[in-house]
């Protein structure tokens, strides 16, 4: 079968699917200080307003460039770091508030895979105590059963047995990061969420990280949330996406139709930057001026329009909201609200 062809089946299985992850409005802001009093003058508004969803098995990918809230965004969803507003909703339960033992709890159906390996890695633990310390944590197997079981795991990611008696610089970056998957996935999370987890890679070595993410994902029934700047990677890996800029989201559809027809503009910006791997099909590649202001005082309005080649003079006043503005595709855009009127 060819990979659309597969693609197209797993959309149509995913839409009978239960829903694993629901975030509703969801903001994180970090308060700012100044003074000798260090009083309060701000926020730094990193992820603002933002609510998605995600079914079982599937791969969510988040993208925007650096900056844009979408690491903050995956962290608090797991609750890594407190929410400042807004409700998460994991496998039915809401997991927003949860503290202590009940908190330490959900957290065994989640895990995160980081984007440098070694910084994420205890230089001075054995490999093998790394994959087992969440087994060690939340298990009661004897010694001997954890020896097995993460030998079990390095050799299932790629490594072999005996990786188990070395240290982390031993290894390469690739291989490092396949002992960041094998920890991840030792206590069987329900959701992975991957955090440019191939970015620090050379390019020969992202695919086979890659390729490893998808096999163990049909293997483990995973659902993944995968966080990158590179669309092309974005594209290889999920099947639907969601586009962040300065702490909002403002497209959601299914990879196909992203890359295919983007609606909003800051969508078509990012994938006219996408090389087009066929020589004849010339496109047109859309270049945003200015940098993206901070998220301390953002633009009022809708947040792009500084920067966006379209912006009508009521860009500045109203803040669009996401809505569907054709089956399974949402937009935030005044250019759709009008349209849909
Ligand atoms: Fe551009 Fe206005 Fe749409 Fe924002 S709302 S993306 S500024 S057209």
């Amino acid at each position: 079968m060819s990979e659309q062809v597969v693609s197209e089946k797993k959309k149509k299985d995913l839409y009978n699917k239960e829903v694993l992850l629901e975030v509703k409005n969801l903001k994180k802001y970090y308060p700012v200080t100044a003074g000798f009093f260090q009083r309060k003058v701000g926020d730094v508004k990193a992820v603002d307003d933002i609510t998605l969803s995600l079914k079982k098995g599937e791969t969510f990918g988040l993208v925007g460039e650096s900056g844009c809230g979408k690491s903050t965004a995956g962290r608090t969803l797991l609750r890594l770091t407190d929410p400042t507003e807004g409700q998460i909703i994991f496998d039915g339960e809401d997991i927003t508030n949860l503290r202590g033992s009940k908190l330490r709890k959900a957290r065994r159906n989640f895990q995160m895979v980081f984007q440098d390996p070694y910084a994420s890695l205890n230089s001075k633990m054995m490999v093998g105590h790394l994959v087992d310390e969440p087994l060690r944590n939340y298990t009661n197997k004897s010694h001997k059963e954890l020896r097995e079981e993460v030998k079990k795991l390095l050799k299932r990611v790629g490594l072999r047995a005996e990786d188990y008696y070395k240290y982390p610089h031993e290894f390469s970056g690739g291989q490092r990061q396949r002992i960041g998957i094998a920890r991840a996935l030792a206590l069987n999370p329900k959701l992975i969420i991957a955090d440019e987890p191939v970015s620090a890679l050379d390019v020969s070595i992202q695919s086979q990280v890659l390729n490893l993410l998808k096999e163990l994902q049909d293997e483990f029934d995973l659902t993944y949330l995968f966080i990158a700047h590179d669309l092309s990677v974005v594209k290889h890996m999920s099947d639907r996406i969601g586009v962040m800029y300065l702490g909002h989201m403002v497209e959601v559809g299914d990879k196909e139709e992203i890359y295919h027809e983007p609606l909003h503009p800051y969508t078509q910006a990012l994938t006219s930057a996408i090389p087009e791997p066929n020589p004849l099909h010339k496109k047109e590649r859309i270049i945003l001026e200015g940098d993206v202001p901070s998220p301390q005082n953002p633009p009022t309005g809708c947040v792009f329009h500084t920067r966006c080649p379209v912006a009508m003079p009521k860009c500045k006043e109203i803040v669009p909201q996401l809505k569907e503005v054709r089956p399974n595709r949402q937009v935030a855009c005044l250019l759709y609200e009008e349209e849909n009127k």
